[in-house]
């Protein structure tokens, strides 16, 4: 049987990795630089909002892939490092070739422990630095298990954003007898006009960050065209509760903000790949580069 692909292409997606921390100087990631430095890597990478779909994880179970491991699977060892160097170990083996078997041709590895890190202690903190430090190393680890004419794509799925204070808006909207009135984390949609001005003219502690412009809506989230739009603050979330109006979240840090907060990444690096910095593009963009190194044409595309 021939290979279906000439050359290994390994996707490693960083949960939660914010284009910041490859823009961060004072961080120790000399592999990841090394991939920005030979590679093409993008500015950044911005998200774009549907209400059209939910893709649920682990969307891989029963795909008919050849070496599968769903993240349903728990690693043996609890420790968030661990688990990490667990999957890298299993996601290499399908690339290196055995008893005359080509290896595999695409491999999709996902790295979660920044994103629980970000989510526990806030992202940019020294806790989560040191899991982008340590996820730089397996990268490492990577780079020097791919077979010579391999490539390494990077990217991740959202960026991330302090959120130590939960504002429940619902909480001054029950008060006030107004309705349309949606809390969705990261923003807050006024279905109607009255709905927007009451929002407009809330006191400073419902932390209004800034009503986003229409242009953006149509661009980022054209569902919600006719709507309106608002961020919260630095560091606020905008909860779903309305018991009452200041509360401690659960977590310290989030994503499902507006897509023009934080950027994801992007870099390709390897085989054929010249060194190249790309503008900011659009996650959507993603896939086709994907397609393209892999060789393969999209269907509808
Ligand atoms: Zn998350």
């Amino acid at each position: 049987m021939t290979p279906l692909l000439a050359a290994a292409l390994l996707v490693v997606s960083v949960d939660g990795l914010d284009q910041r921390c490859l823009d961060n100087a004072a961080l120790k990631i000399p592999n990841l630089r090394r991939v920005l430095r030979e590679g093409d890597s993008a500015r950044g990478v911005t998200g774009i909002l549907s209400k059209t779909a939910v893709i649920t994880w682990p969307v891989t179970v029963d795909a008919p892939v050849a070496f599968n491991l769903p993240e349903y699977i728990k690693p043996p060892a609890s420790h968030r490092f661990r688990k990490s160097g667990w999957m890298i170990a299993h996601a290499l083996s399908p690339l290196a070739t055995s008893s005359g078997m080509p290896g595999a041709g695409a491999v999709f590895v996902h790295l979660v422990d920044l994103d629980s890190q970000a989510h526990d202690n806030g992202p940019f903190t020294p806790e989560a630095n040191a899991v982008v430090e340590r996820t730089d190393e397996l990268i490492g680890e990577m780079l020097s298990a791919l077979p010579k004419d391999g490539r390494l794509v990077l990217v991740s799925d959202h960026g991330f954003e302090r959120a130590g204070k939960n504002v429940n808006l619902l909480f001054t909207a029950a008060r006030d007898k107004i309705t349309g009135i949606e809390p969705k984390g990261g923003f807050v949609i006024a279905a109607s006009q009255p709905a927007a001005d009451w929002l407009r003219n809330l006191s400073p502690e419902h932390s209004i960050g800034g009503e986003i412009p229409t242009e953006e809506i149509a661009r980022f989230a054209p569902p919600w065209k006719g709507k309106f739009l608002f961020e919260p603050a630095p560091g606020v979330w905008f909860g779903p509760g309305n018991d009452v109006l200041i509360a401690k979240p659960h977590e310290t840090g989030n994503h499902g903000h507006w897509p023009t907060r934080y950027q994801s990444v992007y870099a390709a690096w390897g085989n054929g790949i010249k060194h190249a910095r790309l503008p900011v593009m659009q996650i959507t963009e993603i896939v086709g580069r994907l397609a393209t190194l892999l060789g393969v044409k999209m269907e509808g595309r």
